[in-house]
């Protein structure tokens, strides 16, 4: 699998090349990759290939965000259509300008004046959604600078950015059965080994005391290592005791948002996705939330197995530095200062 995943990477590097020309004649500019609408592509060997890819990203094993532009001089990216400016496509971000947009398959720079952005639409914007989409995305397009250099892909799984097969058989390899059962929750601005973790929470698969003595591994107790009054599930650990209440009203503070008490990893998901906020502010608002218990877990860990490195005034600190220092490597594009995070990271 992660060598024909070769074959896209190629695909859309090797743009000038006979053998791409030819894909693109018979399968169309996006080589049947991402295809929303399920072509048939007939039964050949391309077909084969672009159809088990398709499926990793249909079933989230892989994000279809683990590949995206970087902007160059914008010739080659596609405004609405590549992932190129923040976590996701605008035409995923801003469905409603869109579903407006008269130039659907235009490219960044084809909408890059000399005095700015300019637009084309099939009718004038109109106020509330349209128009609160439109200021968020002028938001996000106020960081963009052109460079004298052709755009390229990147591939996030790689420090360096280039594809590599090593990187991605890792990734699937981490990634073993449960798949069906639990489609992952991939969240951009935080690193994989977060996202990760995060899956296990999901999947209930961490070497809680609980979870040990149910695995017949004999443990000297039962009890959460931080309160030492209940049984320790992931659900106590990282919801319910105490130690972690009091550390998730400190969030609810900083945030300015009520946080209710989860019991479990999917009330904080269902929490996160019951507030009616643009995406990307949404999957900031998830970051965080997987910060905290990633922070939290950690320090469990520490306490049992590393005391003296278990600082409990600090875990709120390392909530926010962590949170802050992974978000803006991810997402470059974006200006904001460790002051304003620290005031309030989410809603501003
Ligand atoms: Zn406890």
């Amino acid at each position: 699998m992660a060598l024909l995943y070769k074959w896209r990477w190629r695909f859309i590097n090797e743009d000038n090349s006979l053998w791409v020309k030819l894909i693109k004649r018979l399968y169309g500019d996006s080589g049947g990759f991402m295809e929303r609408s399920r072509r048939c592509l007939g039964g050949g060997v391309w077909a084969k290939i672009v159809g088990s890819i398709n499926l990793l990203h249909e079933k989230n094993v892989l994000p279809e965000t683990v590949l995206h532009r970087v902007l160059g001089d914008g010739v080659k990216t596609k405004f609405w259509k590549d992932n190129w400016c923040w976590t996701d496509k605008f035409e995923v971000l801003f469905p409603r300008l869109f579903a407006l947009a008269r130039a659907p398959d235009a490219t960044a720079r084809d909408f890059w004046g000399d005095d700015g952005w300019h637009f084309s639409w099939r009718r004038p914007i109109r106020g509330g959604e349209e128009s609160l989409q439109l200021t968020n995305m002028m938001v996000l397009l106020d960081s963009v600078s052109f460079a004298h250099r052709p755009d390229r892909w990147r591939w996030d799984l790689e420090d360096s950015g280039d594809f590599t097969v090593r990187s991605l058989r890792k990734h699937l390899d981490g990634s073993t059965l449960p798949i069906a059962a639990q489609p992952t929750r991939w969240n951009p601005s935080v690193p994989i080994k977060i996202n990760i973790f995060f899956w296990r929470v999901i999947l209930n698969r961490l070497h809680s005391r609980a979870q040990l003595v149910l695995r017949g591994v004999a443990v000297e107790s039962i009890l959460c290592p931080l309160c030492q009054e209940e049984e320790e599930t992931v659900n106590h650990l990282l919801f319910e005791c105490s130690m972690a209440r009091q550390v998730w009203q400190r969030v609810a503070t900083w945030i300015q948002r009520d946080i209710p008490l989860f019991d479990s990893p999917g009330g904080m998901i269902a929490w996160v996705d019951s507030h009616p906020m643009v995406r990307f502010i949404r999957s900031k608002l998830e970051s965080i939330c997987m910060v905290v218990i990633w922070v939290l877990w950690t320090y469990r860990n520490a306490k049992l197995f590393n005391p003296e490195r278990a600082k409990k005034h600090l875990l709120f600190d390392n909530i926010r530095e962590f949170s802050f220092n992974w978000f803006v490597v991810r997402n470059s594009k974006v200006r904001i200062s460790c002051v304003d995070w620290l005031q309030n990271p989410v809603f501003m």
